[in-house]
């Protein structure tokens, strides 16, 4: 309802009751509020005096004849137009307060809509505002079911839009948090890349008790059968050596990581003097007794031991052999322990086989793969998972990749030269550009690496763990993307990757990549 309503010079020839002895404290507190609206000229209800403000009017009506207007719109649970038929009902019919007092709840006699006709032009009563009158409360339930409804549906659109407009202010936050989480890892592992190029690096520094699970799952003979069986691998080392036994003659050689003493036996086999196998897992007891089973013990020494941490029987020696690549080439961090073994005990002139090793990228569209593995969550037996691609897409996945998935020519991101290479070396970031092949979805990335034997071999030997060359227990690493990027043949698609250690476990890797303008890492666990 609208504010009240002057009436110039009306008030002054009121007739203004005195009504304070019959004010109690109550009512003065009551009809405060109406006050500051004084100076209009209002009839009563109930007879002709006229007052200079509706609160006067009210409390009259209460004091002088027993009628509360607040307590009747409560009873009734009138709204706005109720209040106003009634107060035109009062006037019109004059109903004495009497009667006003005996009407049944429900039963009001001026539903008509005629009484929303003023009957006093300009009546101040008509002109108040009810939730000051009743308290807000009243309002609710003083309204017809339609006003009712109409107020829960404004209501519940307001609530709406502010669930929508928080919802949205979390979201932000949500990204914030995200970047702020991208940003302290950059920062975390930027700062602790001056420790991994100083001189031993942290596998060296780590503590017996720290890598114990590693060397410990290199003491179950499966998987050295599962290396031994795999044929790329072993008879690459085995061509390698035997092709090139004038590298070998009479030769000191140290096999870092002997495991079941394959190599040491091979490098024996060849010819060399004298070989020394080292390795820290209890399967150098097993190349114990194969060393002796076949009588080779004159000329190999077994040593159980870190590489880092034994005493060798000799200073130098002319070649280091050692089978140390993991997933990715990097993964298990056991080229650190070559390099350190190189540093330490390789003679002036010596030579470390394998030497030169390929890390390559290239694209991959397998969008049956992807379904599997991405879209999956959208959808789980009618519930939605979509959450559950966090976790997924990061984990890089170690696999056989079906080479007709393959969508660009790969490229190699990252030389290694293990004569030369320092541990910062092994960390690295580079930028790449792979040459498309198929217009499609690139739904992944794939990395797989090449090996070769090289340096002063007269018959050299290569082998590649990628997608289009016999299998390997390596297999290819698979990056996928969380939302599959479109692809034209022809088209060069750039990108750049980081490889690093993860602090938390220096064996285990952390590559990121900034592709189509996403940057997305993944763990190598
Ligand atoms: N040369 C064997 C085994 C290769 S697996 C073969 O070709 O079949 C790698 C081996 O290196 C494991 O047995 C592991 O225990 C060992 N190894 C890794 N890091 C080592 C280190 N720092 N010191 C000693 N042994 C290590």
């Amino acid at each position: 309802m609208a504010e009240y309503i002057d009436h110039d010079g009306a008030a002054e020839d009121c007739e203004v009751p005195d009504l304070s002895d019959t004010e109690d404290d109550d009512d003065e507190e009551q009809w405060q509020w109406m006050d500051e609206n004084a100076d209009v000229a209002v009839t009563c209800l109930f007879c002709d005096r006229l007052m200079n403000s509706v609160a006067v009017t009210l409390q009259h009506c209460q004091a002088n004849h027993g009628v509360s207007i607040p307590d009747l719109v409560k009873r009734h649970r009138l709204g706005d137009y109720g209040y106003i038929k009634m107060i035109n009902y009062i006037r019109s019919v004059k109903c004495s307060s009497d009667s006003l007092k005996h009407i049944l709840d429900g039963a009001c006699p001026w539903e008509n809509d005629d009484y929303m006709k003023p009957v006093l032009p300009d009546d101040p009563l008509l002109q108040i505002d009810l939730e000051e009158l009743c308290g807000p409360e009243v309002m609710v339930v003083g309204k017809s079911d339609g006003e009712q409804l109409t107020d829960l549906l404004v209501r519940s659109q307001q609530a709406e839009e502010r669930a929508l407009r928080s919802e949205e202010a979390l979201a932000m936050a949500m990204q914030d948090l995200h970047k702020l989480k991208l940003l302290a890892q950059d920062l975390v592992l930027n700062a602790d890349t001056t420790r991994v190029s100083s001189a031993a690096g942290p596998i060296a520094e780590l503590r017996e008790d720290e890598d114990e699970a590693y060397f410990s799952s290199y003491g179950h003979y499966s998987i050295h059968e599962e290396m031994l069986k795999d044929k790329v691998r072993t008879e690459s080392y085995r061509d390698f050596i035997y092709l090139n036994q004038d590298v070998f003659k009479d030769k000191v050689v140290l096999d870092v990581g002997c495991g079941t003493g394959i190599l040491s036996m091979f490098a024996a086999r060849a010819g060399a003097r004298k070989v020394i196998g080292v390795d820290q897992s209890e399967i150098v007891y097993q190349a114990m007794d194969i060393v002796r089973l076949n009588n080779l013990e004159d000329t190999i020494t077994l040593i159980k031991g870190r590489i880092e941490e034994v005493n060798l029987p000799v200073d130098k020696v002319d070649i280091i052999i050692s089978e140390w690549m993991g997933y990715f080439l990097l993964f298990e961090s056991m080229l650190d322990s070559v390099i350190y073994s190189r540093d330490m005990y390789l003679a002036e002139g010596g030579s470390v086989y394998p030497d030169r090793c390929n890390i390559s990228l290239a694209a991959v569209g397998d969008a049956q793969k992807h379904q599997d593995r991405i879209a999956f969550w959208d959808d789980v037996y009618g519930f939605k998972m979509t959450c559950m691609k966090k976790a997924v897409v990061p984990e890089a996945v170690v696999e056989v990749l079906k080479p007709e998935t393959l969508i660009s020519e790969p490229s190699v991101i990252q030389t290694i030269d293990c004569n030369t290479a320092r541990l910062s070396d092994l960390e690295f970031t580079a930028d790449f550009s792979l040459k498309i092949t198929q217009s499609t979805q690139c739904t992944a990335i794939v990395g797989y690496f090449d090996i070769s034997f090289d340096g002063g071999c007269g018959n050299k030997v290569v082998f590649s763990t990628g997608p289009r060359c016999t299998k390997t227990h390596w297999k290819q690493t698979v990056f996928l993307l969380e939302e599959p990027v479109a692809v034209q043949s022809g088209q060069d698609l750039p990108g750049r990757v980081t490889v690093r250690k993860n602090r938390k476990d220096p064996r285990s890797l952390l590559v990121t990549f900034d592709l189509a303008e996403r940057k997305l890492t993944y763990s190598l666990q």
